[in-house]
């Protein structure tokens, strides 16, 4: 069989020259044998909650997490330990179906990327039910031979971040492999001989896919040389992505993206397309209003079941290479969480009319379970080129330094009792409370709750400063912005009286 697909493989690769010089894409290769595929990732979509798995809620889990949801999987899985990590948490290999064509997926080599993890382990459940869609279960198990290594760096994941645990990149570690996880991967691509190779990231949310939408999901077919050439393994991943960009821009049009090719000898997705897989680099992004990820997680599920059909039923062929060169590059740094637009700011007695980008990190507490935002101003100026997931017109205003309260309360819920609203319309944003955590102090709230003895907050208007800000038109305040989050006095009235009231 492996005689075949490189007989496919050409096949492509006469399809992929085809498509550069037409303008219309070579017509559909032989339909699926299912009427299932027609729509099947939407039918996938709108049964998503059948499959997920629920003791997964967020992108914080730890390897303790995962490996109940592996052990118990029973035939037809093939479960084995696939090595160790440096600290030495098992790394597992999850194998099912008997097909020819073998399909490597892994995810989570950096640690703190967890929304493909979460997607596997409900493609897991996915495969153990009986129901309509056992035609597709049966033609995957059929067609392939799917290998998942979910969670190659659990020592990261236990921080909840990128590296492993004495801090290599072990997407820079391809080509010296010096660390376990990383041999790993090699020695299971290498086993496998792997015609495909699904490599699951994500990326910061602050990516845009072109005309001001964020980049949910990227994409890339890594090149395998300088040249970046394309050759048949690179020209099937190219495919590939065709299908599952079809499919995203149903749900998330124009949230698309695709890094450059920009050859990169260390790491894994290149090098494994040199080895002679075809690569698909899959990153997630951000969506407004989805901080877990676990709507990308859904779309994630659904779009990489509809792939491997692709593969299975070979429909891949059928996308042309020009979809793929339609998706828009990935630009960096265009997007913010908050960007107040044309306020202007005093200085010594002088207007200046500048947009604030607001840009949140992630502070972990809790053992890396939990985490809240602290926000900082990441660009100030004329940002008027730029996007953001909140933005504030305050043109025409002006903001200000908000004002510390003068009492220190001997509890946030003493807030409650103080008439909020009427304390923000006089500026005051900061408030001194006795014995608390950092996190009530960086807690969603249009108060910054300062612990009593612990200073007043710098709420100058400057790079990496994180300002409490009052926002006013005609000598009345509109907006407050805390912690880089804007709320409206007269919108958001009853928002605010309700986060207060919650303390
Ligand atoms: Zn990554």
């Amino acid at each position: 069989m492996r005689h075949l697909f490189f007989v496919l493989c050409f096949l492509t690769v006469v399809a992929c020259e085809n498509s550069h010089s037409q303008t219309n894409p070579k017509p559909a290769a032989p339909a699926a044998k299912s009427a299932l595929s027609g729509d099947l990732h939407r039918q996938l979509y709108d049964k998503y909650n059948l499959y997920r798995e629920t003791s997964i809620k967020d992108r914080r889990f730890k390897h303790a997490d995962i490996v109940p949801l592996v052990q118990k999987l029973k035939a037809p899985f093939r479960t084995q330990k696939a090595g160790k990590s440096m600290e030495g948490r098992d790394i597992y290999q999850v194998q099912i179906g008997n097909g020819p064509v073998q399909v490597l997926l892994w995810s989570q080599m950096h640690g703190d990327e967890a929304s493909a993890t979460m997607a596997i382990m409900d493609i897991f459940n996915f495969m153990t039910r009986d129901d309509q869609f056992n035609p597709l279960r049966e033609r995957l198990m059929k067609e392939l031979t799917l290998t998942f290594i979910p969670l190659l760096n659990p020592d990261g994941a236990e921080r909840f971040k990128r590296r492993n645990a004495i801090d290599i990149d072990l997407n820079r570690d391809a080509a010296r492999l010096q660390t376990p996880e990383a041999q790993l991967l090699k020695r299971v691509r290498d086993e496998l001989k792997a015609d495909w190779g699904f490599n699951l990231h994500d990326q910061n949310r602050y990516y845009s896919a072109g005309k001001g939408k964020t980049a949910t999901f990227s994409f890339l077919a890594p090149a395998y040389n300088y040249a970046k050439e394309v050759n048949a393994v690179r020209g099937n991943a190219m495919h590939l992505i065709g299908v599952m960009n079809n499919i995203l821009q149903e749900y998330i049009p124009g949230q698309v993206g695709r890094y450059s090719d920009s050859f990169e000898p260390r790491a894994f997705g290149d090098n494994i397309q040199k080895w002679g897989t075809s690569t698909i680099l899959i990153e997630c992004g951000g969506l407004a209003e989805d901080p877990d990820k676990q709507e990308i997680r859904r779309l994630h599920f659904a779009m990489l079941v509809a792939a491997l059909d692709a593969i299975a039923t070979q429909t891949y062929k059928s996308v042309g290479m020009d979809v793929y060169e339609s998706i828009p590059f990935n630009g960096s740094n265009e997007f913010f969480d908050l960007l107040v637009r044309e306020v202007e700011i005093d200085f010594k007695g002088e207007y200046y009319t500048v947009d604030i980008g607001f840009r949140k990190d992630e502070i972990s507490y809790n053992g890396n379970r939990d985490y809240y935002y602290r926000a900082q101003i990441a660009d100030i100026g004329d940002l008027s080129i730029f996007h953001a997931y909140e933005s504030v017109d305050a043109l025409g205003m002006q903001a200000f330094p908000g004002k510390t309260y003068a009492t220190t309360l001997s509890s946030a819920s003493q807030l409650a009792s103080l008439d909020p609203i009427k304390l923000l319309q006089e500026g005051y944003t900061d408030v001194f409370v006795t014995g608390l955590s950092s996190k009530a102090r960086f807690a969603t709230l249009p108060f910054r709750l300062i612990e009593a003895g612990k200073g007043k907050e710098n709420n100058n208007v400057r790079m990496s400063g994180n300002p409490s800000l009052y926002i006013q038109k005609d000598g009345e305040t509109r907006y407050v912005v805390v912690n880089g989050a804007a709320y409206d006095l007269e919108r958001d009235r009853d928002k605010i009286l309700k986060l207060v009231n919650k303390l």
